[in-house]
């Protein structure tokens, strides 16, 4: 297993629709091992191939101690509400108010090739459509309307030190998909 670089903002692999993967094969396996491995160092919740220069339809998800290898997924249904702060470790120390769905239900493939559903909501659900999005070449940058601002975390931290911000809110901050 090794720690791949994370691609940043302005890099134009961010931008490449992923293919869809066809062999379930060790190659793949490395990958999953790797991607995982480079999302919990970061740390982050989510990491999608397109993160690491792949133009694949491949990410892992990791909420609640719970790790998701999700590969070829497909949205099946969205449904609710949420508005929460969201960053993303291509865009690192910014973090939006961006507006998702609280319920999503989620078709892929496992690392086996075989058919699985994952239904989550609130920061899985968030998780869910933020990598899908990776997937499709696309940031969570894109869906800001144009009244949102991009905050960043130190500003944050600064508002919690002071009592403006919730402090519980810095671990999500400390989280990004
Ligand atoms: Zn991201």
């Amino acid at each position: 297993m090794s720690i791949r670089p994370v691609i940043r903002l302005g890099d134009p692999r961010l931008r490449l629709p992923g293919k869809s993967v066809e062999h379930f094969d060790k190659e793949l396996h490395d990958l999953l091992e790797d991607m995982t491995e480079t999302m919990r160092d970061a740390p982050g919740v989510g990491l999608a191939a397109q993160q690491i220069g792949l133009a694949l339809q491949v990410c892992v998800i990791e909420v609640e101690g719970q790790l998701h290898e999700l590969i070829n997924p497909r949205i099946i249904r969205l449904s609710g509400q949420q508005v929460d702060l969201e960053g993303c470790l291509s865009i690192p120390g910014y973090l939006a108010d961006r507006p998702r769905a609280e319920k999503a239900i989620m078709e892929a493939r496992n690392r086996h090739g075989r058919r699985v559903r994952l239904t989550g909501s609130g920061l899985l659900a968030r998780a869910m459509q933020h990598e899908y999005d990776h997937l499709q070449g696309e940031l969570y940058v894109d869906g800001l309307g144009p009244a949102v601002e991009l905050v960043h975390v130190s500003t944050l931290r600064e508002e919690a030190s002071q009592g403006t911000a919730p402090a519980d809110d810095l671990v999500e901050v400390a989280s990004s998909p």
